[in-house]
């Protein structure tokens, strides 16, 4: 028997940002791999990418935090924690954050929180899988939470980060050659984010009415950063 990535891609996982705090930075990101490993004491896991600054930040705060998304968060929530990098940006600016007692926690569309301190780091090859003793844990509304697979359906591909990434055996839904309708809306290859020439950009000086063509070259996708070149026509 091969491995075949469908038969990976039928499991269930929701959608979260886990944050972390060491030598006065702070950074969070989206993860979709967190999961309660015990009840009794409560443990939690979180597979975070070795590359990631807030994978870092876990290691060398020994604590991280986690917000359930709510199935109601916007894409650009998602966008600045799943699509930029903490070392670039201060993430956590663009928040609402509430300060836990060893990791700040981000609260907007947060279902619940909670801060877990790191008991064991398992090497699993590109990530590393934390284990966390939770500390404190509350819940914030009472919205459904997110799943990963509505959030693929609604938002595109995975960010290239994550452990689940499907976008090296995923062929693009679009073939570039197609030829753009003038009124066409064009799909962000990176985070799914459309543009719809009737909106325009407003926040970055688009006016509605501007058609993708006539976007100037550095435009850059308003959610993940990515360049013109990055989206297919629809
Ligand atoms: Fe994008």
């Amino acid at each position: 028997m091969g491995i075949d990535p469908k038969a990976l891609w039928t499991m269930s996982y929701g959608v979260y940002l886990v944050t972390a705090r060491a030598g006065g930075r702070a950074n969070g990101q989206v993860a979709n791999s967190v999961f309660q490993v015990t009840a009794e004491p409560a443990r939690l896991a979180a597979a975070i990418n070795k590359e990631n600054f807030t994978h870092d930040l876990i290691r060398d705060g020994g604590w991280f935090g986690v917000s359930v998304l709510a199935d109601s968060v916007p894409m650009e929530l998602i966008g600045v924690f799943g699509f930029k990098s903490g070392r670039d940006v201060d993430k956590l600016a663009h928040a609402t954050v509430r300060d836990g007692a060893h990791v700040p926690l981000v609260i907007d569309h947060a279902v619940a929180v909670a801060e877990a301190r790191v008991l064991a780091a398992a090497d699993a090859g590109t990530h590393t899988l934390f284990i966390g003793e939770v500390a404190a844990a509350e819940v914030l509304s009472g919205a459904a939470p997110l799943t990963y697979a509505a959030y693929h359906a609604r938002k595109g591909r995975a960010p290239k980060n994550a452990p689940t990434y499907r976008g090296e055996i995923e062929p693009p839904a679009q073939a570039p050659t197609k030829a753009p309708a003038v009124a066409s809306t064009w799909t962000c290859g990176v985070c799914g984010y459309t543009y719809d020439p009737a909106e325009g950009d407003p926040a970055h000086g688009i006016a509605p009415g501007t058609r993708f063509d006539d976007l100037p070259g550095d435009w850059v996708c308003p959610v993940c950063g990515a360049p013109k070149d990055a989206f297919l026509p629809d």
